[in-house]
């Protein structure tokens, strides 16, 4: 038998709907028509429910996050040029950029919120621009008015990439509701997951009509008409999408507790919680820390490893760096925070009594 005081703790662990309600509607998908995938029931109605969720004008359910984001370019007519974007975030938000043959911009980001920062945006403009793409990290929003005004002035589309965004509000309106596109990923790690899979919203009707025929090969009433590509997601995702949806304030309430705990006792550390926003916003998906330097927060790690306590650099190293990424402009913010930034165990399920061991051995460095 596992100590109880010596089990594993994750960075995250995947919620899990009752195990009942996932299979009550396996059992109605065998019992009827046993479709699995092409706009099913269960995925119409996942659609449904997202979109009265978000409040966004349309929504379209694809296979996942970086699938999404690169659907979002082709939706908004992409295909090479110049993409303005954070070199802070998951590495996806580069990759989409990169396999559509765009080149990514980097600016700096913000060293408040972490998100792009939207001053220095106007500087990298130049006549190859074609896009905006803004990430909303950890779910704290970037600097929408700044950045829409910039977009306007400039006639160029917003793109942004919500995979931390859902849940949160945004002056009484769902984060994903901005841009002109917003991605979301509902991959198993984050705040309502489907496995794997994502969306795209948009409030723009001819770009929702393209994402509808993009994710199923360019098909439409059974005529090729423009290219497409398979980004269709499942039954079975939207299965647990729908469940875990119908848990989602129970999910979000247990996380803020979780953070909250983490506060308290951190309050006494020299770690700077990134919180600036977090309870106005109610981030609760990451709970991130910047250490004063990197070999701090290499000791931590090793202390923590030590006590099978695994948190984990998230987002490191700072995209600008990467080997792959041909123009290597500085961005001095974000490659400094990435080298001492970490998120630490969040999910539902974690016990106080183990977020305050956590927080203790980092209280005493
Ligand atoms: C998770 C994530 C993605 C990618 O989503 P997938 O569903 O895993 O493809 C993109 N951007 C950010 C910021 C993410 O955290």
């Amino acid at each position: 038998m596992i100590d109880e005081f010596n089990h594993p703790i994750p960075i995250t662990k995947n919620y899990l709907p009752p195990f009942e309600e996932f299979n009550s509607c396996l059992r109605s998908i065998w019992d009827c028509n046993g479709q699995l995938t092409n706009d099913g029931p269960f995925l119409v109605e996942f659609e449904k429910k997202i979109q009265a969720y978000t409040e966004a004008e349309y929504f379209c359910a694809v296979t996942n996050g970086t699938l999404a984001l690169q659907l979002a370019l082709r939706a908004l007519g992409i295909d090479n040029g110049e993409i303005i974007t954070s070199p802070f975030s998951y590495v996806a938000t580069v990759s989409a950029i990169l396999w559509e043959h765009c080149v990514p911009v980097f600016v700096d980001i913000d060293p408040e919120t972490l998100c792009i920062d939207a001053s220095k945006i106007e500087s990298a403009v130049t006549n190859r621009t074609k896009a905006i793409l803004g990430v909303h990290v950890y779910g704290h929003p970037c600097n929408i008015e700044s950045i829409d005004k910039i977009a306007k002035k400039h006639n160029l589309p917003v793109i942004y990439d919500g995979a931390h965004a859902f849940g949160i509000k945004y002056k009484e309106k769902s984060l994903l509701s901005y841009g002109d596109v917003s991605t979301c990923s509902f991959h198993a790690t984050k705040l309502l997951h489907t496995m794997e899979g994502g969306g795209v919203f948009s409030n723009l009707p001819e770009v929702a009509d393209r994402l509808i025929l993009m994710r199923k090969f360019g098909i439409s009433k059974e005529n090729c008409v423009s290219l497409g590509i398979n980004a269709k997601a499942s039954e079975i995702q939207a299965v647990m999408g729908l469940c875990n949806l119908e848990h989602i304030d129970e999910i979000i309430n247990k996380r803020l507790e979780i953070c909250e705990i983490y506060d308290s006792v951190l309050s006494a550390s020299t770690l700077r919680p990134l919180n600036k926003g977090r309870n106005e916003y109610k981030c609760c998906t990451y709970y991130p820390v910047i250490f004063e330097n990197e070999k701090l927060l290499l000791t931590a790690f090793s202390r923590l490893n030590e006590e099978n306590i695994f948190p984990r650099r998230y987002f490191y190293p700072s995209l600008n760096t990467l080997p792959y990424v041909k123009n290597k402009d500085h961005c001095l913010v974000s490659e400094d925070i990435s080298s001492r930034i970490a998120c630490l165990p969040l999910y539902y399920g974690l016990k106080e009594r183990d977020i305050r061991r956590i927080a203790k051995i980092l209280i005493n460095l």
